[in-house]
């Protein structure tokens, strides 16, 4: 069953996306509904099932895969008496702990203090209830109204130190004069940071988790005596939150100014072709999408099928194609130079040097027309 198997996929990412922010998950939970509860997102009896494994578990923390109304948090919290985060909260928390430049931090701090704004309420109605006891007054609406203000201050604080930085860094990108700029794009964790390593022989952070790549990283690199610069830009993902989309505009920046795209895509994801789309909508967005740009499906080593037998008569679904049949499908007809590669092995990695080396030239070339 399609969607199923999709549901599947997306609780798999959630649960790695608990196990980047650090915690580990003991159960799932899902519920069917034709559209989601507006006082608790989840139905009455799913919210009574969820608190009774929770009390016997004596679990943490509830994570949700979407993101919560302020008052569905609330009253979440409320009928199942336990923390609960939602996928946005999830996010900003990782990219809180990874955020390595003060660019990032304050981008992060910004998303955090939008999301914290309208649910401010939430917090005060806890700390009441957990005050409690008789001659304890909770703090009134006017202590809420102080606190509101103090954040949508120190928001506003915040965007200016962003417009600031972004001033800055588009200078240095101007500085950059007309050397020929790449950028590596893909969903999170397909090996941007890998292969930038090993075409530039730097050392990127890289690990097998969501977001590892937060700031932007610009290295030089050179194929053939042909110097490029090389940007290693945030991962993308499904359902980014928004305050998220906002304030990374910068990293997107570098994706929008470059004059060549390498599109990575983890071929041995099964929902790769998912991410491709999730991609080509940012770039879309962001008005990138008519960039020259280069397929690199990376993660060959790692790439395996189930192949069927002659006389098994089920229809074929995608689990069963081999990597030669995949090419023989729109892969093949792209319009984009498409290159297969290990960034782990570095096999193929010539044939994609070659092609990224005529990308590059044919922008170099005009530019610099009159050059021989
Ligand atoms: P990024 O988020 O796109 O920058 O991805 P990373 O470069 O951080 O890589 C994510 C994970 O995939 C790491 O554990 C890498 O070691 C692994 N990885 C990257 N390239 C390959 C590859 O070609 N084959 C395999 N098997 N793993 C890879």
């Amino acid at each position: 069953n399609q969607d199923e198997e999709k549901l599947t996929e997306y609780m798999d990412e959630l649960e790695f996306l608990a196990f980047t922010a650090g915690a580990t998950v003991q159960k799932r939970f899902t519920q069917k509904l034709t559209q989601p509860d507006s006082k608790t997102f989840i139905g009455s009896g799913k919210a009574q099932e969820i608190k009774e494994y929770v009390k016997e578990h004596e679990i943490g923390t509830v994570i949700f895969d979407d993101e919560l109304s302020p008052s569905q948090l609330k009253n979440l919290e409320r009928e199942i008496e336990i923390k609960i985060l939602d996928r946005t909260n999830l996010i900003l928390d990782i990219f809180a702990q990874r955020a390595q430049t003060s660019y990032a931090r304050t981008q992060v701090e910004l998303a955090q203090y939008q999301y914290l704004l309208p649910r401010l309420t939430r917090m005060w109605t806890h700390l009441e209830r957990q005050k409690g006891g008789i001659g304890m007054r909770g703090p009134g609406e006017t202590e809420i109204e102080t606190d509101r203000r103090i954040i949508r201050d120190r928001i506003s604080l915040l965007k200016d130190k962003l417009k600031t930085i972004d001033k800055q860094m588009a200078t240095q990108r101007n500085n950059r004069g007309k050397v020929v700029r790449a950028a590596l794009v893909g969903y999170t964790n397909v090996g941007k940071s890998t292969l930038m390593n090993a075409l530039s022989k730097s050392e990127v952070f890289a690990e097998n988790k969501l977001f590892a790549t937060l700031d932007t990283t610009v290295r030089k690199v050179v194929i053939g005596n042909l110097p490029f610069l090389l940007t290693d830009t945030v991962g993308f993902i499904r359902k980014l939150p928004t305050q998220l989309v906002e304030s990374f505009k910068s990293t997107l920046d570098e994706v929008r100014e470059a004059d060549l795209l390498i599109h990575v895509v983890d071929i041995s994801h099964e929902s790769f072709e998912d991410h491709i789309e999730s991609v080509n909508h940012t770039l879309m967005e962001i008005n990138a999408h008519q960039k020259p740009m280069i397929m690199v499906f990376n993660k060959i080593d790692d790439f395996s099928y189930e192949k069927k037998d002659e006389d098994d008569l089920t229809p074929a679904t995608r689990k069963n194609i081999s990597l030669e049949e995949w090419k023989k499908t729109w892969m093949g007809k792209s319009k984009y130079p498409t290159v297969f590669i290990s960034a782990l092995t570095k096999e193929n990695f010539p044939e994609m040097k070659k092609m990224i080396y005529d990308e590059v030239m044919k922008i170099h070339i005009s530019r610099f027309p009159y050059n021989d």
